[in-house]
């Protein structure tokens, strides 16, 4: 496979001059003796959210590993526009729930990246951590065990370790799965807010009402990329029921 970081821009077709952040081409990637996504070919468009959609076991979760750098394509091209590194938030679920951590030393894990781990944090990237925790509402669960906290906290908890990693590029595994509908529009309505203030946010999700309200969905269905485009092009009632199997 070929990775290459550049400046990368088309002309959409109305004309306006639109970036992409990320874009992959004929892409091929699984795990050992399980191919996974075959022949991948879609953009990540700058400043906007994706939404990344298609019935359970569809690719998602393995195509965000590959945009994360976590899984490796076994074949195409992944062509990153300059930024930094991507910082991923993977499912909640995949989080042990019982490691020992409280929520403060679960956001200062987004610090490893640039500086290492177990160092204690440099009054800057202390800095960091606490505006990643006041942004998402976590700040007064600092000293909370992780595995004490309700879905929706913990999620948000993940997700201030995303943002501390300070990348123009989050990417996020269904972080709105499995939690109230509060807790739900609370996370939508921040990651809305993280793109206006210049994040491009791409999300791996179940929940239809977010991907209604991305900017572009990738829709996949058994690890192939079916169409993409804005949600009420892809969305469709056809596609959907031709596809979806309600669960
Ligand atoms: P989604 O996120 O859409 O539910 P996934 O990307 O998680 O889909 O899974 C796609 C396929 O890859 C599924 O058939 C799943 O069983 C398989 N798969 C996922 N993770 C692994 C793994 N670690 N090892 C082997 N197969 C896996």
């Amino acid at each position: 496979m070929t990775i290459m970081f550049n400046n990368n821009a088309t002309t959409s077709p109305g004309g306006a001059r639109r970036s992409e952040r990320v874009r992959f081409d004929d892409l091929d990637a699984g795990y050992p003796g399980r191919p996974v996504l075959h022949q991948i070919s879609a953009v990540i468009p700058a400043l906007a959210m994706t939404a990344l959609v298609g019935p359970n076991g569809s690719g998602k979760s393995t195509l965000l590993g590959v945009l994360a750098g976590v899984i490796d394509a076994t074949s195409g091209q992944l062509r990153y526009a300059e930024g930094s590194p991507p910082a991923f938030v993977p499912q909640r679920g995949a989080v042990g729930d019982t490691l020992p951590l409280t929520a403060r030393q679960t956001v200062e894990m987004g610090r490893w990246g640039e500086l290492g781990p177990w160092r204690r944090l440099p009054r800057r990237d202390r800095t960091v951590v606490d505006s990643a925790m006041e942004r998402l509402g976590v700040a007064d669960l600092s000293d909370r065990q992780l595995g004490e906290l309700s879905g929706g906290q913990r999620q948000r908890v993940l997700i201030a370790q995303g943002l501390a990693q300070r990348s123009d590029l989050l990417l996020l595994d269904e972080p709105t799965t499995g939690l109230d509908p509060e807790a739900r529009n609370r996370i939508t309505a921040l990651l809305a807010d993280l793109v206006a203030d210049g994040t491009t946010v791409v999300q791996a999700t179940h929940d239809l009402e977010a991907a209604r309200s991305a900017d572009a969905c990738l829709l996949l269905a058994d690890g192939r990329l079916i169409r993409q485009g804005p949600p009420e092009e892809v969305l469709t009632a056809t596609t959907l029921s031709r596809i979806w199997q309600p669960v």
